[in-house]
């Protein structure tokens, strides 16, 4: 029962917000390699934003649902790295990008965005601690990445997205969230719209809560273990 982890994972945020003296962070349900059918589940148990990694996946998928009557309105969330060949689509099929961490794909995304549109949402994405991933600016490269994605007018900055490097312990991802945060208080210093920080996954959202993210991105502890992705 989707709608039961749901509740679960809501009231675990709620009550670890109201024990830190926060607003309830929003909850991003991570649906990549998930089916269609468990984000109608989610959305008829209430859930309206849902985070996807792949561009290809996230369109069939909003096919699928469009086809089976589903007709909450739901934001949908790029979260996975986006090459510049996607970002047509991707500039039209998401409410919110995530993963912005070059001035390319800015501006791929802002000459994409139909001006008629709500402008697109933009996190940039930041790599804080993790020297395995390719993906995520560097912290010094945010002043000008920022500057580059607050000029276009069919972009909105609405702050940033980091994840840690997975280490096992927990504990020693709470430098990174940290260094997130300190990032996120210089950047809405400089740019007043700035209210997000997307930080937090299944095993260390409550971390993330506790060290000031406004926004979790869950998956596995929603949707249960994933499919392997096939190749
Ligand atoms: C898959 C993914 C998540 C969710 O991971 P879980 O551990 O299943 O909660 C969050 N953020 C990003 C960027 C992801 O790729």
């Amino acid at each position: 029962m989707l709608a039961d982890a749901l509740r679960e994972v809501s009231e675990t945020l709620y009550s670890a917000a109201a024990a830190a003296g926060c607003n309830p962070p929003v909850l991003v349900a991570v649906s990549k390699l998930q089916p269609a059918t468990a984000i109608a589940e989610l959305a008829a148990a209430g859930q309206r934003d849902f985070g996807e990694n792949y561009v290809q996946e996230a369109l069939r998928k909003r096919q699928e649902l469009e086809a089976a009557g589903v007709a909450v309105p739901l934001t949908w969330h790029l979260i996975g790295h986006l090459q510049g060949n996607k970002a047509r689509e991707a500039a039209v099929a998401f409410d919110w990008v995530q993963s912005v961490d070059r001035p390319s794909i800015a501006a791929a995304l802002a000459r994409h965005r139909p001006a008629d549109r709500e402008p697109l949402n933009v996190l940039l994405q930041v790599n804080v601690d993790d020297e395995s991933s390719k993906h995520g600016c560097h912290p010094d490269e945010v002043p000008a990445l920022a500057a580059a994605v607050a000029a276009e007018p069919t972009l909105r900055l609405r702050g940033l997205m980091i994840s840690p490097a997975p280490w096992p312990d927990l504990e020693a991802r709470r430098p990174a969230f940290r260094a997130a945060k300190q990032l996120f208080d210089a950047l809405r210093a400089a740019h007043p719209g700035v209210d997000t920080l997307s930080m937090g996954m299944s095993d260390d959202y409550l971390l993330a809560l506790g060290e000031g993210a406004t926004m979790v991105r869950i998956g596995s502890a929603l949707f249960g273990a994933r499919p392997p992705r096939a190749t």
